[in-house]
């Protein structure tokens, strides 16, 4: 079976967008997948968190991951830290980058421009220690959503680097992109993505939110103002409407094109109130397997133990052969 890895930030809230566009996807990939899942504390301490937060965040994302469908039995769970290669392949990584290729990537760009008064060398060097998750376990696809196709093309051009240095001793990832849902966008500025860390909470469905807050947030979302209010799909003309689309599309799994022309006659309210019922029908058993999980956390701690312990087992293969390559000695 293919190896798969991939993984999201504790960095806030899971959402709809990830549940879209990585959560989703990953439970489906199990069954034809090797697949390596895990939350990525590390990368999340690019941005300041708050410690308290963070550890309850990082727990709820376990369970999110388990209540979404991704089963400890069929796939690999970890939290990033509890895998120490992860973080010593990144420092060969960091070696191995350039400069200019980390000054080029946008999610740098981005998340630096917001946020001016902590510009750390981590946020900087994000990519590389990516590629380390990535590479650690020879993964040969990587589900990504838009927003992470470049730092997966990085990771190729670095593994593909030190292929050619040291001899063969990465898989070069594939990308695994969905065809729809790629890039759920902002509910109040549908040109940017939804994303967990937006300072505004009006802009993302948290996956965790009270139903009614949902249903309300998406009756508020910004939609287009042309001279008459039809409802189409065309992610520039209408970036508003066409996010709401896509959003109903992924989670009644319609297709758009059949979508679009039950609205022929329809106003904007109509698509929006379709658009809370949906979402709120996925939310609310999400929600009740979510909370039988988190109160559990021995079977957490069990979970959280044995996945960090099969990853470990297998990056370590990759590690003690990345150091030889190098040069290191083994340790005698
Ligand atoms: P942050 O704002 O902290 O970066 P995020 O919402 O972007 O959070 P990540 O943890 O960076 O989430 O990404 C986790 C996974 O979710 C990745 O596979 C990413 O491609 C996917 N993803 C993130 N945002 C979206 C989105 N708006 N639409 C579809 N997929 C998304
Ligand atoms: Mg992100």
């Amino acid at each position: 079976k293919p190896i798969v890895l991939s993984g999201c930030q504790p960095s806030g809230q899971l959402t709809i967008g990830n549940y879209i566009g990585a959560l989703r996807q990953w439970v489906d990939m199990q069954t034809t997948h090797d697949c390596l899942y895990m939350l990525v504390d590390l990368h999340s301490i690019t941005v300041r968190q708050d410690p308290k937060a963070l550890y309850e965040v990082c727990l709820d994302g376990l369970a999110l991951y388990l209540a979404c469908g991704i089963d400890p039995q069929k796939s690999t769970i970890f939290m990033q830290s509890h895998v120490p290669e992860h973080a010593q392949l990144g420092w060969i990584m960091n070696c191995y980058t350039q400069m200019g290729e980390l000054n080029r990537m946008t999610q740098f760009k981005d998340k630096s421009a917001r946020n001016v008064t902590n510009i750390n060398a981590g946020l900087f060097t994000y990519p590389t220690l990516m590629a380390a998750d990535i590479l650690a376990y020879q993964a040969d696809q990587v589900p990504v959503g838009d927003d992470q196709k470049q730092h997966l093309e990085l990771t190729r051009d670095i593994a593909a680097r030190f292929n050619n240095t040291h001899g063969k001793t990465f898989t070069v990832p594939e990308p695994y992109i969905p065809e729809f849902g790629a890039r759920i966008m902002s509910l109040q500025e549908p040109t940017k993505k939804m994303s967990k860390s937006d300072d505004n909470a009006n802009n993302f469905i948290g996956l965790l939110e009270d139903p009614k807050k949902v249903a309300k947030k998406i009756k508020r979302a910004m939609t287009d103002s042309d001279e008459k209010a039809r409802i189409y799909f065309d992610p520039k003309e209408k970036p508003g409407v066409s996010n709401l689309l896509t959003i109903l599309s992924s989670v009644t799994g319609s297709s758009i094109n059949d979508l679009v022309p039950q609205y022929e006659d329809k106003m904007y309210g109509h698509l929006k109130g379709d658009v809370a019922d949906a979402v709120v029908a996925l939310l609310e058993p999400l929600q009740t397997r979510f909370s039988a999980l988190r109160n559990d956390r021995a079977e957490l701690d069990r979970i959280m133990k044995i996945g960090a312990d099969k990853a470990s087992e297998r990056a370590s293969v990759t590690l003690d052969k990345v150091y030889k390559a190098v040069g290191f000695i083994p340790k005698p």
